[in-house]
């Protein structure tokens, strides 16, 4: 395992960390025994930091769980983050801080990060709540040994954040096909100059760029034939002399096979200029096959109308870079179209609960109201629930 240096604090953490929203068995049905696997296997293989955050179902109970069980607390970086969006009282950070020690297993977390930021105004509302006195105190006290924030907002709002608290590390969104977008790169240089380390989040844009259009895999396998898409993804990242660690989720033995083979051997400065030019040919592919830029990360959810957002999404993306046959049936699939339960983008209410709470800023009524035209056509629904009047007849 390749490790950089956390320059604040002289930490040696491994340039692959474990994501650990997405564990074995999906979000909130977590399969214990198989993310116990993961889990130790990644250790083996030298992965010593580990990200879990307060709203992500069941994630730092499992996590305190089998770290506690095998006896590796002391030998791993532990990061989670305080919901502070849920946050209205100073009281709320001992309520939070304490259920998360507690859910871990542990008197003190390694990064704890003020999860989510997308503007400046959410730190000065956290600021009248005496979010500073209490940061202190906990550093103080040990309980916090290094204090950071993950951000999805504009470039400008990411700026006067670092510029006006002295942090110790940052976790941004940064991937080929987002470095004009949130932080980006000039945000990621703007950090490193300043000497923060930098934690990259959704390196892979939700997987999308490990399972990338077939004309945009073409132009990476013409310059390396065999490679996949996870690798060329990973590698981008960390060709950033800046960067210190990336976030993987990986749900997978394989997975983690793959990823961790790589952060063995990929060095800052080391792409190529035919590599890089292949990335720029592949980020243009991408967007034009790519419509809404959806990681999967179900922050918008639930729907108070059981819409399946992400999912429309992703059969709605799918119809565009695979194809409009495939689109529909990924569509139907996923929002239950066969059962007595679906859930069609047609159902929204348009209430806007959801949007608030979207990382990437999508207009998730706007965009539902695309999903359907393309993917939805008059008569669906009354269609689907003849065919499973005759199914039901038919058994
Ligand atoms: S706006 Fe539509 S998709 Fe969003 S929460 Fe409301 S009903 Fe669900
Ligand atoms: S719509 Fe936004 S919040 Fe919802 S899953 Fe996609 S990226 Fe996440």
């Amino acid at each position: 395992m390749q490790y950089r240096e956390d320059k604040k604090c002289g930490n040696k953490l491994s340039v692959l960390g474990l994501g650990c929203m997405r564990f074995p068995g999906g979000i909130g049905r977590i399969d214990k025994e198989k993310t116990e696997a993961l889990l130790l296997k990644a250790y083996k293989h030298g992965i010593n930091y580990y990200d879990t955050a307060y709203l992500y179902p069941g994630s730092e109970e499992v996590v305190g769980e089998i770290f506690a069980k095998h006896s590796l607390r002391e030998k791993v970086y532990i990061a989670t983050k305080l919901p502070q969006a849920l946050c209205s009282s100073n009281s709320d950070f001992d309520k939070y801080f304490n259920i998360q020690k507690k859910r871990l297993h542990t008197g003190y977390i390694d990064y704890y990060l003020m999860h989510n930021f997308t503007d400046y105004a959410q730190w000065e509302k956290l600021c009248g709540l005496g979010i500073e006195k209490w940061i202190t105190e906990k550093k103080n006290s040990g309980e916090i040994k290094q204090i950071g924030f993950s951000f999805h907002g504009p470039y400008s709002e990411f700026i006067k954040l670092l510029d006006n608290y002295n942090w110790d590390f940052v976790q941004i969104q940064f991937n080929y096909i987002n470095t004009n977008y949130q932080a980006g790169t000039e945000g990621l240089l703007y950090a490193a100059n300043k000497g923060l380390p930098i934690f990259i989040m959704e390196p892979l844009l939700g997987g999308k760029l490990a399972n990338l259009p077939p004309s945009a895999n073409e132009v990476f396998q013409k310059v390396q034939p065999g490679s996949t898409g996870a690798s060329w993804g990973l590698r981008f990242i960390w060709d950033f002399p800046g960067v210190t660690l990336l976030l993987s989720g990986m749900g997978t033995e394989a997975q983690l096979e793959e990823n961790v083979k790589l952060a063995e051997t990929s060095m800052p400065n080391s792409l190529t200029e035919v590599e890089r030019q292949a990335i720029q040919e592949v980020k243009a592919v991408f967007n034009k096959n790519y419509k809404v830029p959806c990681t999967g990360c179900n922050y918008c959810m639930p729907c108070p109308k059981k819409i399946n957002i992400p999912a429309c999404f992703e059969a709605y993306n799918a119809s565009y870079a695979v194809g409009l046959m495939s689109g529909i049936q990924q569509y139907m699939t996923t929002i239950g179209g066969t059962s007595n339960f679906a859930h069609y983008a047609s159902d929204c209410i348009e209430c806007g609960k959801c949007e608030s709470h979207c990382p990437q800023h999508i207009e998730i009524r706007k965009q539902l109201k695309a999903v359907k035209k393309r993917l939805q056509f008059p008569g669906t629904k009354a269609l689907l629930s003849l065919a499973r009047k005759v199914m039901a007849k038919r058994m």
